[in-house]
């Protein structure tokens, strides 16, 4: 007998296995989905592992396959397992992350009679009616049964006739919802001589749109869709149900696949001879990919390097040559909507060959797209995070582009995940070697690349059409001294200079405002009173588009009240910067300027990104406003001027990491500016001048910065001198929620000193940055140390604890 360890598709199954044996009947391998009894029900589980002895006394039977054959590769099962320990995760939702899109089913359970007929005399009226559907219909479904007659009469009625030994229940999965795209086309039934009378006589029948659909046919030398006819030729439905009953016209299904870079008009472009710095560093890599298998070192790049500096190219390099091997890569991006000229990169280097992953495709895109990768159709997928988890054969190569990115970490869902963490774990598993890009590396991830853990290769000269071409110059300007100057604009003089000149040269100017939470709130100014959400207790953002106040958290919105709600002043103050304030401070200031605004509230639709960027590169704007998104990515040759209102807001979080974000984006910003023919200059915008973040991005200097953080760091004993583990708890009412906070705190402080580990710290229990969201109460607490996985690995949690392992920000 042989036995299988499955993962299970239930929440009781948490992060454990579950035995089963295999019946003789069956073939099971690693990594194949199979249907396992569990309690009263049958669930779904994925293969984890094999064996030939049972974990436990007495197993259960597999009780069938759901596929033929494994879902999962033997690495990605590995994988699985790895992240489900890491990260404290179920198994389950561990294993899932790999799954095809729209696997996870439920069972549906349904009635059927046991015998025929049924003798009707000893029943009620309800008993005879349900009775009577089920003669009509044979098997129907309980949910079914439940919208005829209400769902508590149908429990009742079902068990009666349960008792009675009349019907009997089954189950059976619910049906799959995404399935292969099918689209009518419509074809000419008719041979062609015979058109012209088959016009004749439907004109004469007054059946004029059908007459036109049939003329219309005959003109096109292939099917059409229905879709393209109806744009032609408006017509119902009814019409071609006409034509295809009467035999002149048939309607056939034709599965398509969706293409998600249909939308890309993608034009080839030449290989780039190398510079002489991406010559050094292609050398490494190559020599990297050429040796085989999982002994290969190093196995881990970093790839350090300003924007423009031609990383992009390498990556590209990299792929052709794992290509060329007949191998593939995953390439992971912060996110798609910001980083559509890398894909357009890829995609025109490798025309065909590159597939697209991400959420924001429908469900039937994502379906289409896991079959063709896991086919081997796809040279190099594309994604967020979750791409790198599809089911790519032939494994060589996985990219991580601006891996300091904190979208990279998954926090609001289990697996609480870092892609970067996983890529570098599944490499280990399957051999593939690691580039990670950054401009301005992960504080972490330099720290490994100093300590040769990874291999640090550098690119140092930005590459612009004018050649080599050194950063932006960068000039901070100390917004104390234009309040001491009486300038309370948002912008100070040095910016309204520097912006009229660049919009006299016809230049383009970018302007950045550091995160949107620190838009628009209302205060009173005779009390102070602030305006909050009900919900939340964070403040009202003003959105002066809608003319109304909104919450950013759970999307609360209301009318901006006449008087204070507190002292009934009518002295109501807008306080903060949004976008939309410095768009209307820019058109106050330079009338003439044609101005753009991108943030989440201007491009919630989905390819508004795109419009955007096209017009502002289309030189149709002259400034361009926005949040950090405009600080990615972008590539704007007409740009020579990025100003940045104000460089504080995200200094003063009380997070460990708010230097290193500010920092970050700082570049990101300052990088924007002088990509084209003509330099460029960054203005910076603050009130502490004196900031070691901010000094150092003035600088465009990574190594100052990485030098001070690292001090901070290890003094203070923050990663990557320790791990973190986030606990968070929420409750709708405050008592329950602090009580029960205090009370892990009491049991994490026990369990650490019954085993001996003092270096543990445990920080909080406190509520958290934001203390109310979406009307829940929450607490927080931070456990840091050099040992945190080994004491978490065993410990299980009170049901409603949230646990984040490295999780990228602690507010
Ligand atoms: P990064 O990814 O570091 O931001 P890119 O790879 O996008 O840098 O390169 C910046 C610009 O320089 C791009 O426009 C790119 O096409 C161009 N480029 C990169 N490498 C070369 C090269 N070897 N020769 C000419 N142009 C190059
Ligand atoms: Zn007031
Ligand atoms: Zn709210």
């Amino acid at each position: 007998m042989k036995y299988a360890e499955v993962a299970v598709n239930s929440p009781i199954a948490q992060r454990r296995s579950f035995c089963y044996s295999i019946p003789p009947r069956l073939t099971v391998d690693v990594g194949q989905a199979v249907w396992v009894p569990f309690g009263a029900k049958v669930l779904q589980g994925i293969v984890v592992k094999l064996s030939d002895y049972p974990s436990v006394e007495d197993t259960k039977e597999i009780s069938g396959l759901i596929t033929s054959s494994p879902l999962l590769f033997p690495d990605q099962v590995e994988l699985a397992l790895w992240l489900s320990k890491h990260y404290l995760a179920p198994l389950f939702d561990a294993v899932a992350l790999m799954l095809p899109p729209g696997f996870e089913r439920r069972l549906v359970t349904f009635l059927q009679l046991l015998s025929y007929p049924v003798d009707l005399s000893q029943l009620n009226s309800e008993q005879r009616q349900v009775i009577q559907f089920l003669e009509d219909k044979g098997k129907v479904s309980l949910r079914e049964l439940g919208r005829k007659l209400g769902k508590r009469k149908a429990e009742m009625i079902t068990q009666q006739l349960l008792r009675r030994r009349l019907v009997a229940k089954s189950q059976q999965l619910e049906a799959i919802k995404i399935k292969p795209r099918v689209v009518p086309y419509l074809k000419l039934q008719i041979e062609r001589d015979r058109v012209e009378t088959e016009i004749v006589q439907l004109r004469a029948a007054r059946a004029y749109k059908q007459a036109a659909v049939v003329e219309f046919l005959a003109k096109q030398s292939q099917p059409v869709t229905l879709a393209e006819l109806r744009k032609a030729i408006a017509c119902q439905r009814a019409v071609i149900k006409s034509l295809e009953n009467s035999g002149l016209v048939s309607v056939v299904g034709v599965e398509v696949r969706r293409d998600p870079l249909a939308y890309l008009r993608v034009a080839s472009m030449g290989l780039p001879n190398l510079t002489p710095s991406q010559e050094v560093v292609w050398q490494k890599i190559r020599n990297s990919l050429a040796q085989r298998g999982r002994n290969r070192s190093p196995l881990v790049f970093l790839l350090y390097g300003v924007t423009g500096s031609g990383k992009t190219e390498i990556y590209l390099r990299a792929l052709a040559e794992v290509i060329a091997q007949g191998k593939r890569g995953i390439c992971l991006v912060p996110e798609i909507a910001l980083t559509i000229q890398t894909i357009e990169r890829f995609a025109s280097r490798f025309p065909g060959r590159v597939a697209v992953i991400h959420s924001g495709l429908s469900l039937g895109e994502q379906f289409d797209e896991w079959h063709r990768i896991r086919e081997g159709g796809c040279d190099v997928v594309i994604g967020p995070r979750s791409a790198l988890f599809a089911p790519q054969p032939d494994l060589e190569l996985i990219v991580i582009d601006e891996e300091h990115e904190w979208t990279y970490k998954q926090s609001d869902k289990s697996p609480r995940y870092h892609a970067r963490e996983v890529a570098v774990k599944l490499a280990e598993l399957s051999g593939a070697v690691v580039i990670l890009g950054s401009a301005t590396p992960d504080v972490e991830t330099f720290y490994r690349g100093q300590r040769g853990e990874y291999q640090l290769i550098e690119l140092k000269e930005r590459i612009t059409p004018r050649g080599l071409s050194p950063l932006p110059e960068v000039e901070v300007v100390d917004l104390r001294d234009e309040l001491k100057a009486g300038n309370r604009s948002l912008f100070s003089r040095s910016l309204s200079r520097a912006m009229a000149a660049a919009l006299a040269h016809h230049e383009q100017v970018i302007l950045f405002l550091n995160r949107r939470g620190m838009a628009t709130f209302i205060q009173c100014r005779d009390c102070g009173f602030v305006l909050n959400c009900q919900h939340c207790s964070s403040a009202l953002t003003y959105h002066l588009a809608a003319k109304k106040l909104i919450c950013h958290h759970c999307h609360y919105s209301c009318q901006l009240p006449q008087v204070c709600p507190q002292c009934r002043s009518e002295r109501l103050k807008f306080q903060g910067i949004g976008t939309q304030r410095v768009e209307e401070e820019t058109k106050r200031f330079f009338p003439q300027a044609r101005v753009l605004r991108w943030d989440r509230d201007v491009t919630s639709r989905r390819q508004a990104h795109q419009e955007l960027l096209a017009k502002f590169r289309a030189h149709e704007a002259d400034i361009l406003i926005g949040t950090q998104m405009i600080a990615k990515g972008l590539d704007l040759p007409q740009v020579t001027l990025a100003g940045v209102i104000s460089a504080d807001s995200g200094l003063n979080l009380p997070d460990f990491r708010a230097g290193e974000r500010t920092f970050q984006l700082l570049c990101q910003v300052a990088g924007r500016a002088g990509r084209g023919l003509v330099a460029g200059r960054a203005i910076i915008q603050t009130y502490s001048p004196e900031h070691y973040a901010i000094r150092a991005a003035s600088g465009h200097d990574y190594l100052a910065f990485y030098a001070q953080e690292l001090n901070y760091r290890r003094q203070f004993g923050y990663p990557p001198f320790s791990q973190l583990a986030r606990f968070i708890f929420s409750h709708t009412n405050a008592v329950t929620c602090r009580k029960e906070a205090e009370r892990l705190s009491q049991l994490l402080t026990a369990e650490r000193d019954r085993r001996g580990m003092p270096d543990l710290r445990l920080i909080g229990p406190v509520p958290a940055f934001v203390p109310r969201l979406r009307g829940y109460y929450q607490w927080q607490m931070i456990l840091c140390g050099t040992a945190l996985a080994e004491f978490l690995n065993d410990m299980t949690f009170p049901q409603g604890w949230i646990v984040d392992i490295d999780p990228v920000g602690v507010v």
